[in-house]
């Protein structure tokens, strides 16, 4: 399963998702409900897992559905290492 691209996040630890993405969204431990930001909600207070950079608001990010890594613009279409 490729990564999944989130165009914008909502703010820096937060974005909401829709419901088609709870599934995955829960899978990863990364959703929560009844959050600020609407009622299904995706944590990336962590950042990228390769480089560390972490997603703020308004940036576009990546999640891996099979880790539950998340990833920058730069490292989330391809794999880490190659
Ligand atoms: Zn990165």
């Amino acid at each position: 399963m490729k990564p999944i691209r989130f165009e914008a996040a909502d703010t820096d630890d937060y974005t909401q998702i829709g419901e088609g993405l709870t599934r995955i969204a829960r899978a990863t431990g990364r959703l929560e409900t009844g959050h600020d930001v609407g009622k299904y909600a995706l944590r990336h207070d962590d950042g990228c897992a390769v480089c560390g950079t972490a997603v703020e608001a308004g940036d576009a990010f990546f999640l891996d559905p099979e880790t539950g890594d998340l990833r920058c613009v730069d490292h989330g279409p391809a794999p880490p290492e190659q």
